[in-house]
């Protein structure tokens, strides 16, 4: 487990298989996905919380077409996502008991992200971006991503509802790294709903929040602040990072914001943030992103930076393209961040 995430730990097929056999697994992926993901989006799990249940039983609470749904349900057992009894009703095991909306520790909002159109289809017309270094999502959709996602409002809600949940997951640790405490005054810039923001906020009793977003944001960010508890000491201000960041702040916090955009866009933003801390103060940045590792091994940041190239010409960065874009905007890296995984990269300027 990777800072408390559920980490993706290995390539999805057994090294002592025969090559042929590990590159046609490989090749398999379009099944597997989508297996779990019909699984998952009939909300099979919960149907199967309280008892077992037919193929036949099933379908009628799906609304679905038995015997389609019954080889589906067949391959999930092969698979061990579900169980068959020897009655012939499907039963969880403890990969779906992971589907279940009820389970804290369940996974089903990524499930429902990965499987589904929104990501799935990019994935279709890779070859279009390989072939032209356009997003594909832009191809296929004719407008940029995050535009999509503002037009129409479920995909919008799949997509927050799954960052929100790698946010919840991942917030603990690396808030811990951050070590919070240090300052009076931090800003989450791009902080999305401020689960982030929340969990630095806790860990700094006496600490005053920004949370900086687009205007469309907001709202909801106010309103998840509240539930948490920490909306009084937070302030909400709307803006657009290209043109200009809430200034004086002691810790800036950029998490999951640069790897959405390319090495020039993401130079504007950190040129912003840079304006906007007060030169020759003690004021830190904290890029939170993954930092891509050595080749030859798996490495899940590598399949992670396939999706931001294929949603918005965005990248994840290996460590010397981290350092090359944090010294050019006029910082200096101050740590050593972990590779391979979630890091918080610690800057401060140097000019
Ligand atoms: N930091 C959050 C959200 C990351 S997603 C987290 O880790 O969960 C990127 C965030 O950048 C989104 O919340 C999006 O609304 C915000 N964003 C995108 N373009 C922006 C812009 N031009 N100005 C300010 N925020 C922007």
């Amino acid at each position: 487990m990777e800072n408390g995430s559920p980490g993706i730990v290995g390539p999805p097929y057994s090294a002592r298989l025969p090559a042929a056999a590990r590159l046609l697994l490989l090749t398999s992926g379009k099944r597997i996905t989508q297996v779990v993901h019909v699984v998952a989006e009939l909300g099979i799990a919960d149907h199967l919380a309280d008892h077992p249940q037919t193929a036949a039983e099933l379908a009628e609470v799906t609304g679905t077409h038995e015997e389609s749904l019954a080889r589906v349900l067949r391959a999930a057992t092969t698979l061990e996502v579900l169980e068959e009894l020897p009655d012939g009703r499907f039963t969880l095991t403890a990969m779906s008991e992971m589907l279940r909306r009820d389970n804290p520790d369940g996974v089903l909002d990524i499930v429902l992200l990965n499987g589904g159109e929104l990501v799935w289809s990019p994935y279709g017309a890779i070859l279009h971006t390989v072939r032209t270094g356009e997003p594909a999502f832009e191809h296929l959709y004719g407008m940029p991503f995050f535009e999509y996602l503002e037009t129409h409002k479920d995909s919008g809600a799949l997509f927050d509802k799954a960052m929100e949940h790698m946010s919840r997951v991942t917030a603990r640790g690396l808030s811990g790294q951050i070590r919070p405490e240090r300052f009076s005054l931090i800003a989450d810039v791009g902080g999305g709903r401020g689960h982030f923001l929340r969990e630095l906020l806790r860990s700094a009793p006496l600490a005053q929040g920004v949370l900086f977003d687009l205007p469309a944001v907001l709202p909801e960010a106010e309103r998840t602040m509240a539930e948490l508890g920490v909306a009084g000491r937070t302030k909400f201000v709307a803006g657009d990072f290209f043109g200009e960041v809430p200034s004086g702040c002691d810790a800036y916090v950029l998490k999951a914001v640069l790897h959405n955009w390319d090495d020039e866009r993401a130079l504007e933003i950190l040129s912003r943030v840079h304006d906007a801390m007060s030169a020759g103060s003690d004021a830190r940045l904290f890029i939170v992103e993954q930092v891509i590792g050595q080749p030859n091994r798996w490495d899940h940041a590598t399949l992670l930076d396939l999706d931001m190239m294929l949603r918005f010409g965005g990248r994840e960065r290996g460590l010397g393209e981290w350092r090359r874009l944090i010294e050019t905007a006029g910082f200096d890296l101050v740590n050593e961040p972990a590779t391979g995984g979630w890091a918080v990269l610690e800057c401060r300027r140097n000019a």
